[in-house]
């Protein structure tokens, strides 16, 4: 029996924020009940996006919170070499292909059949339409992709029909059509990292993580990655618990460019962390609804936290809700 291990993964492409503190803190604490060994992973392949300061403030937000780890910081940068075998075998396999088209072709090769003159909003979700696919049968003349060197190609894994069904801890039985949502997804970008499926499977798998907990926007992420572990024949195959998000007053998720929501700004106006930590406790149902907020330590919140009782829906973070904080 492996023994159970989970991992603090948190991206330095911007400031903590409340939102990543409930997700982190949770896992934690599930962690710390349950005995996991826990390993602290610094995600840092999206290259552009990575802030030097991000580093700094991803462990310090953690350590102030109370969280602690028995492993790491791990820098995914630091070591390209288990992406690079990861990605050798699908292009064995025959699995992968360049793709030189931009966005705007995908978007473009989108909308034609319908003839639709509103594109995407947002690139993010476009389903890869398969534009440079080799035929069924085929594989690509091209050399294999070398990591760390930038290149015009992105290069794609095909994606059967059909749906990768797998169980969350949170949300029970999932089933998602990955070439129906996403199509052929990036295994290493045209800058040359590995993409983030790709990565998360490789570190998870060789991190020996068996539970990972995260925010349930990457819920159909699980899918694909599921795929990952069985094309690359790895184990052990995590127990995924995707949690609700929390949102703005006005329905958004908190999102790391706004600056009143992040740790380091209530660090930086004296704010005590048990006082982010009772307000994450009213969210996760430690505190109950009709009951005032209190601050907490990291001690009780992991004694008390229940995945069971936690509230299923999605978390707002009020006016008042912030005010108590700064009082
Ligand atoms: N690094 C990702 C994030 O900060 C988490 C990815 C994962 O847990 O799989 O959102």
């Amino acid at each position: 029996m492996n023994k159970p291990v989970t991992r603090l993964a948190p991206s330095p492409t911007g400031a903590l924020h409340l939102g990543n503190a409930r997700t982190f803190l949770i896992n934690w604490a599930m962690a710390r009940q349950a005995g996991w060994r826990v390993v602290l992973r610094i995600e840092d392949l999206d290259v552009e996006r990575v802030r030097d300061e991000g580093y700094r403030d991803a462990c310090e937000s953690l350590t102030w919170l109370g969280m602690d780890w028995d492993d790491g910081p791990i820098y995914q940068r630091h070591d390209l070499m288990p992406y690079q075998h990861a990605v050798d075998r699908l292009y064995g396999l025959g699995l992968i292909y360049p793709c030189r088209a931009s966005r705007r072709d995908i978007q473009h090769a989108m909308s034609a059949p319908h003839d639709s003159d509103e594109p995407a909003r947002d690139g993010r979700d476009v389903r890869y339409p398969g534009l440079n696919r080799p035929a069924n049968g085929t594989r690509t003349s091209e050399a294999a992709p070398i990591l760390g060197q930038p290149s015009d190609a992105a290069w794609r894994l095909r994606v059967p029909d059909g749906l990768i069904e797998y169980r969350d801890r949170f949300h029970g039985p999932q089933s998602f059509d990955v070439q129906g949502q996403v199509g052929d997804f990036v295994v290493v970008a045209k800058n040359g990292m590995p993409g983030y499926q790709l990565a998360v499977v490789v570190d998870d798998a060789r991190q020996c993580v068996t539970h990972v907990l995260r925010g349930d926007d990457l819920l159909s992420s699980g899918a694909r990655q599921l795929w990952l572990y069985r094309l690359l024949e790895l184990e052990p195959i995590p127990v995924y618990t995707h949690v609700p998000l929390v949102c703005d007053g006005h329905g958004r998720r908190l999102a790391k460019r706004d600056d009143d929501i992040r740790l380091a700004w209530y660090r930086e106006q004296g704010i005590a962390p048990q006082r982010i930590i009772g307000l994450i406790a009213k969210w996760c149902g430690i505190i109950a609804q009709d009951q005032p907020i209190r601050p907490m330590e990291a001690g009780e919140f992991c004694e008390r936290f229940d995945l069971a009782t936690m509230p299923r829906t999605t978390v707002n973070f009020t006016e008042d809700e912030h005010a108590w904080l700064m009082a």
